[in-house]
Formats: structure tokens, C-alpha cells, sequence
């Protein structure tokens, strides 16, 4: 037998109780925690938090169901802005199709400029972007979207982001894949579509990073005296009875969206206004925002106080709308050799034909124009930001799709269809415009062509065909783009239209330049659309240039008449029918709820970047001269200016195309101020600065020179001042480039050429 324990009565009283107690309490604890992780889950689906965006570090989240919130319908909001300034030299400026218009310095830098506006649980969002550049092309587009989904994934894709270019004729060209743009392009360049693809990616990254609650309205006004109609005889082909809707053969809104946080800091201003950013003329060599650029630039300025250009967070865009025949040259049309008008149908003069009748002003040169149309569109933007009271609320949408524009069956009425073009320009394509003539041989309203330029054209591109021709007429075929043969077409096909709309506002994205009345229609036939009853106060605005470029679209009278716009109207006469059916389709998905029932259509191609040349010169190593440095000083500032005065240093310089990936958000020079309280030299002018200017002259045989122009305002304080410039330097043996920069002797700024009174005291003997 084993020595078995036996208890007493009492000791198992005792153990019995213990059990007790231990279930009991392991009860309550058990207990008590499931009531915690009740509440907590509680809590957690009561509070109506949404979630942030992906990676949005300072998201202002909606304040807690417990809390009074008096905006529950605050969107969420960003703006971001990057700089997109590339090659500055040996490469043509786009726009005016000027093979010998190259970049050769800088006056300012371009920017992309990003809005984001989501709906206040942050899942459906829409990003619009306008960026200083020509226009935005298929490729950057692509290249752009693709950037984003690797970043974002699927919350940033092509139906939910608009990309538009403010179309400044002083920026690089370069970036396009379809062969007719590459012609004057010299090719296509992956530096220049770099350049523009990163900083609208970067400008979005930073909307993106900086997205919080906040609030939108938008404000309309009147502009008057800052662009004319450049093809008045055309607009006259439109009906009467239509025409005599509207006050002016332009139009004069400006259109302003304006994004505040909900601690009431300002956040950004979207501004659209029907111009071409041509004050700045073919002549010109200096990258440059241009007309509107420049008032970006006087808008983020104010905003932005004590910032350097380009610095400051307030973001201020003014983009591109439907200014397909609207020139800022508010002088009009004149004859460089004899001074006279030639406002005539053909815009031609007794002497050099289109070629020397040109339209300038409103200022005495280039500059003043600039100036003075970006002040005027300006002033009116932030008056209309002041004043704006109307809230955009809640809602975003969107719709967008890819279209064959070279087949689209326009159904005209009941009875008849009728259908776009294969691509083509015609004959007055080549006539240019007021804003920058074209060839001498060609004259606008060309209805006919010329047996010399048809042989040649035939010879080279071959025979358009019967089908084509006729579905262009009237139309004269110069380039029958659509029709030439080769890996690459000349013209896109497939094209994107797109609608976004934040609360009552909707943006239409157009893929080129519509005239004044082709915008009217496009906008009117939307607005019936969204709001068939007309009670919802919805403002339509035009987005010009953007997503792809297809050149002109004027209306079907305006076609007739065959001027510069209509000879480039590429679809040809039923272009603008086509796309009041296609955006009307948009506006009803949206309206009625059935985005997501619209066909996607094709996709655009994306072509191998082998099959698409460049054609630019190669980079001589940079030679300095005997006894000098890169940055040495060949010609010095003067010793003593005053303020509306020049002063200007020459260096010894590099090819900038060396700088190109280096100078991003950087700068080619800096006006230093000397402070005597600190002893340090403050930068208070960098090369994005209005005032400031970079000339590059290319020299020969390496050896180039770089002139720093600074254009002392009014406002420059008193003291001593000294101006910087840098870049880079190619080597051959060994192949490398290197930094270098450059400083011009200090020199002084006086108010006026008067001496100081202590030294006329001390020197009082002399005077008398
Ligand atoms: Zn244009």
C-alpha cells in the first residue's frame, strides 16, 4: 500500500473554496476583456474616419462623429508644383515649326502644376495637371500614366487624370512620337521628354503628399483688351442668329477654381482663359512660360510671400482653353515693311506675302507684350479668387475614353450621317499664322492646290486617295499624313477625350485647339447633358491641349473658309460634330450614372523608342580661351547702376545641354545682395526670376560664352550686389562633366545718381 495523503473536512472546505475564488476571478478578467475589445470595436465603427491616402504623411483627417464638423462635406485637396525646364540649347523651340527657332538661354523656368480634389472619404479623386509647355503629346501622356500606376497602382490612371500644356511657344520641342511633330522637333529626345515627364509626375507626388481637407470654389469674370480674334473673316462664316448670342468674337471669361484648406490657408488657384501663349514671337531663343507662365509667376509671387519663384507652396496655374483663334498681339496684323494693316482674308501684304504681315503687341517689344497681357490675366484671376463664393461640394466624377478620330460616324440629323477624315493638313497649313507666317508660296484660304507642290507631294508621299480627298474638300491636301506609308504614322489616330467634374464644375479635356465658337458649342452641348432642366448653375470650362495633340478644330463654317485653323483642322470638316457627340456621350454617362458602362476603346499605341531617331548635334568638348577659366568673366558688370537699369556680366561658359540633368529645380545663375548686418551675400534673384535673363552664345569650336542680364526693378534696395553664374564643363580626355561657375566683380545699387549728403558736407570746398 502506498502513503496515500488524506484530507480533513476542513482542508477540503478550504480547497473547494480556493477553486472558487480562482474561477471567479479568472471569469471577471475574462470578462472585462471582452467587454474592452467590444467597446473598441465599438468605437472604431461609429467613428466615420476615412481612410487617408496611400501615403499621405499630413492628411488633415475629418474630425470624429462626437465633434461638430461644419464642412462634412469638405473634399480632400492637394497642389503640387515641380519645375520641367530641360535642354535650354541646340534644340527647337515647339510651337511655331521653326526648325531654326533653337533654344539659346533662359528667361524663365517651366513648371507643371498639379491639383487633386477626392471626394471626402478620399476613394474617388481626379488629378488635373497644366504644365508650361506646347502642349501635352501622346507619348509624355503615356509615359506619365505608366510613371503613376507604378507609383500609385490603379489610383491615378489615364480616365481620372487630365494633362494640359498652357502652349508656350518657348519650350523645347522633342517629345512626341507621331513623325509629322518630330519633323521640326529634330527627332524626338529623351532629355526633353524627361524633363516634362518627371516633373509631372513630381508635381503630382506633391499635390499627392500634401492632400488634405479643405474646400473649392469657383468664380467667373470678364477680361477685355488681352487677345483678338486672329481669323475674324472665318468666324464670320458662322450663322448669324448664332453669332449674335455673343457680344464678342472671342471669349473674354476667365475662369477661375480656387482651393483653400479648412484652416483657411490658401492652397492653390486653377485659372482658364482663352489666349495662345504666343507674346513671345518666333525671333525669340530664350526658354519661356510665356504670357501665362507669367502670370502664374506674378500669382504664386503674391501668394508665396518672400519666396524665390518656383518656392512657396501655393500652387497657381493658368491653363490653356479654346484658343484656337485668339492671339494676345492686340495691336492685329500689320505689314513689317510698310507699317499698313493687312486685316485682309489672306492675310498677306503687297511685299513678302504672309510672311511679313504680323500681328505684335500690346507692348513695344516681346517682354512688355509678355508682361503686360500676364499682368492683365493676372489682376483679373486674383480678383475673381477674392471674390469667389460659389462651393464646389462633395462630388468628383469622370469619364474617359480612347476614340479612332480618323472613323468616327457623326450622325448629323435624322437622315444623314457623316463621317471624320484619315488625317491631313491642308494647303494653308503652310501659310502660318499672324503670330509666326509660314512659307511665302502659300496664303490662308487656300481652296485649291498647286500643281508644282501636288507633284512634289505626290512624288514624295504619294497620291492621297479619291476617299480622302473628298472627305477633306474644301480643303486643298498639302500632307496627306493619315494616307504615308512607315513604321510610325505621321498623325494620331487614336485620341483621348475626358471629362472631369468637381461638384457643379466640369473640364473638358480637349486633345488640341478649339476655336472661340467650337468651344461655345462643345461647352453648350455639355451643359445640356449634365443638365438637361438648366437648375444646376454648372460652369463648363474648356482644357486646351491636352492628353494628345491633333492641331486645330474649327467649326464646319469656319472649315470652309479654309484659314490656317481649318487647313490644320486634321479630321477634317465634321471634326468638331464628332466631338460634340463624343463629349456629349461622356457628360450623359456622368449624369446619368453609367461611366462604367462606356466602351474604353482602343488603346493608343505605345511605339519602341529605337523607331524614333534624334537628329541632334553632337556636344563638343567646351574649349575655354587662352588665360581663361569656365566662368571666368569676359565682359564685367559696371561699378554703379540704377534701378530700370541693365546690368549685365559675359563667362566663359559650357554647352547647358552638359547641365540638363543636373539644374533641375536648380539655377544657371544667382544675383547675390550683399547684407552688412550678417556679412553674408543673400540670393535674391535666381534664373526662374522675371528680371533675370541667360543668353548662351554658342561660339565655335567649344569655346561658348554665357551673358547674365539682370533687369534692376524699381524695387531693388540700395547696396552691393554681385551676380553668379553656373554650369557645366564637357571634357574629352578623360570624358567627364564638371561644374563650374562664376562671378561678376561686386557692384553698387543707388535710388538715384545723386551723391549722399555727407559726402557733397565733406566735400563742400569743391562746390564752391
Ligand atoms: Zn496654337
Amino acid at each position: 500500500m502506498g502513503n496515500r495523503k488524506t484530507f480533513s473536512s476542513l482542508e477540503v472546505a478550504l480547497i473547494v473554496l480556493t477553486v472558487l475564488l480562482f474561477c471567479t476571478s479568472i471569469g471577471f478578467i475574462t470578462m472585462l476583456f471582452i467587454l474592452e475589445n467590444t467597446l473598441r470595436e465599438d468605437s472604431s465603427t461609429t467613428t466615420t474616419l476615412p481612410p487617408p491616402p496611400p501615403s499621405s504623411s499630413q492628411t488633415t483627417l475629418k474630425p470624429s462623429a462626437t465633434t461638430t464638423d461644419a464642412y462634412p462635406h469638405a473634399y480632400l485637396i492637394g497642389a503640387g508644383r515641380a519645375d520641367c525646364t530641360g535642354l535650354l540649347a541646340d534644340i527647337p523651340l515647339m510651337g511655331y515649326a521653326s526648325g531654326d527657332q533653337l533654344a539659346a538661354g533662359l528667361h524663365t523656368r517651366q513648371y507643371s502644376r498639379a491639383f487633386i480634389v477626392a471626394e471626402p472619404d478620399g476613394s474617388k479623386r481626379v488629378v488635373f495637371v497644366s504644365a508650361d509647355i506646347g502642349m501635352v503629346s501622346q507619348r509624355v501622356r503615356l509615359e506619365v500614366i505608366k510613371k503613376l500606376k507604378s507609383k500609385y497602382g490603379d489610383l491615378y490612371r489615364q480616365d481620372n487624370v487630365i494633362l494640359s500644356g498652357t502652349h508656350t511657344h518657348s519650350g523645347p520641342a522633342g517629345y512626341f512620337q507621331y513623325t509629322i511633330f518630330r519633323l521640326t522637333s529634330q527627332g524626338f529626345s529623351r532629355e526633353a521628354t524627361d524633363a516634362i515627364v518627371n516633373g509631372i509626375v513630381k508635381s503630382i507626388d506633391i499635390a499627392h503628399a500634401g492632400m488634405r481637407r479643405g474646400r473649392v470654389f469657383v468664380n467667373r469674370g470678364i477680361l477685355d483688351k488681352s487677345h483678338i480674334n486672329r481669323s475674324p473673316t472665318s468666324y464670320l462664316r458662322n450663322p448669324e442668329s448664332e453669332r449674335a448670342r455673343y457680344p464678342f468674337d472671342t471669349d473674354k471669361d476667365v475662369m477661375i477654381m480656387k482651393m483653400v484648406d479648412m484652416n483657411g490657408v490658401d492652397v492653390g488657384l486653377v485659372s482658364w482663359f482663352a489666349v495662345h501663349a504666343v507674346s513671345m514671337p518666333n525671333t525669340n531663343h530664350l526658354i519661356s512660360s510665356d504670357n501665362l507662365g507669367y502670370a502664374s509667376y506674378l500669382f504664386e509671387q503674391a501668394k508665396n510671400e518672400g519666396s524665390l519663384p518656383g518656392e512657396g507652396s501655393f500652387v497657381a496655374a493658368f491653363a490653356s482653353s479654346n484658343l484656337g483663334d485668339v492671339t494676345p498681339n492686340t495691336k492685329g496684323p500689320h505689314c513689317t515693311n510698310t507699317g499698313l494693316p493687312c486685316a485682309n482674308p489672306t492675310s498677306t501684304c503687297p511685299e513678302g506675302g504672309v510672311t511679313t504681315c504680323i500681328s505684335t503687341g500690346p507692348g513695344e517689344n516681346m517682354f512688355e507684350s509678355t508682361r503686360i497681357i500676364g499682368e492683365q490675366i493676372f489682376e483679373k484671376a486674383m480678383e475673381l479668387y477674392n471674390s469667389s463664393a460659389k462651393e464646389m461640394l462633395e462630388t468628383v466624377n469622370f469619364a474617359h475614353q480612347w476614340v479612332d478620330m480618323s472613323n468616327v460616324t457623326v450622325k448629323l440629323n435624322d437622315t444623314h450621317n457623316a463621317t471624320t477624315c484619315k488625317p491631313a493638313l491642308g494647303y494653308s497649313f503652310a501659310a502660318g499664322t499672324i503670330d509666326g507666317p509660314g512659307l511665302i508660296n502659300f496664303t490662308h484660304g487656300m481652296t485649291e492646290g498647286d500643281p508644282f507642290w501636288d507633284a512634289l507631294r505626290d512624288a514624295l508621299l504619294g497620291v492621297p486617295s479619291n476617299e480622302t480627298t473628298k472627305c477633306h474638300q474644301p480643303k486643298p491636301i498639302l500632307l496627306n499624313t493619315g494616307e504615308i506609308n512607315g513604321s510610325i504614322p505621321w498623325h494620331p489616330t487614336i485620341i483621348d477625350v475626358q471629362i472631369i467634374t468637381i461638384g457643379s464644375l466640369a473640364i473638358l479635356a480637349v486633345p488640341g485647339e478649339f476655336t472661340t465658337m467650337s468651344g461655345r458649342r462643345l461647352r453648350e452641348a455639355v451643359k445640356k447633358e449634365l443638365d438637361p432642366s438648366d437648375t444646376k448653375n454648372i460652369d463648363v470650362v474648356i482644357a486646351g491641349l491636352s492628353n494628345v495633340y491633333t492641331h486645330y478644330i474649327t467649326t464646319f463654317e469656319e472649315y470652309q473658309a479654309q484659314r490656317y485653323e481649318a487647313a490644320s483642322t486634321i479630321y477634317g470638316p465634321h471634326t468638331l460634330s464628332a466631338y460634340l457627340q463624343l463629349f456629349r456621350g461622356l457628360a450623359k454617362a456622368i449624369a446619368e450614372d453609367t461611366v462604367a458602362e462606356l466602351p474604353k476603346g482602343p488603346e493608343p499605341p505605345f511605339f519602341n523608342e529605337s523607331q524614333l531617331p534624334g537628329f541632334f548635334p553632337n556636344i563638343f568638348p567646351d574649349i575655354a580661351p587662352t588665360n581663361k577659366t569656365f566662368g571666368s568673366v569676359l565682359v564685367d558688370v559696371q561699378p554703379l547702376y540704377l534701378p530700370g537699369e541693365v546690368a549685365s556680366v559675359t563667362f566663359v561658359a559650357g554647352n547647358p545641354r552638359n547641365s540638363v540633368t543636373y539644374m533641375s529645380n536648380d539655377t544657371y545663375l544667382k544675383v547675390e545682395k550683399y547684407e552688412d548686418v550678417t556679412a553674408v551675400w543673400h540670393t535674391v534673384y535666381i534664373d526662374a526670376s522675371w528680371e533675370t535673363r541667360y543668353y548662351w552664345d554658342k561660339g565655335t569650336g567649344g569655346q561658348s560664352n554665357a551673358t547674365i542680364e539682370w533687369h534692376i526693378p524699381s524695387s531693388a534696395a540700395p547696396g552691393i550686389y554681385r551676380i553668379r553664374h553656373f554650369g557645366h564643363r564637357k571634357r574629352l580626355f578623360p570624358s567627364t562633366i564638371n561644374p563650374y561657375e562664376g562671378s561678376s566683380s561686386e557692384f553698387e545699387i543707388r535710388r538715384s545718381i545723386r551723391l549722399p549728403c555727407h559726402y557733397l558736407y565733406n566735400n563742400a570746398a569743391l562746390y564752391i
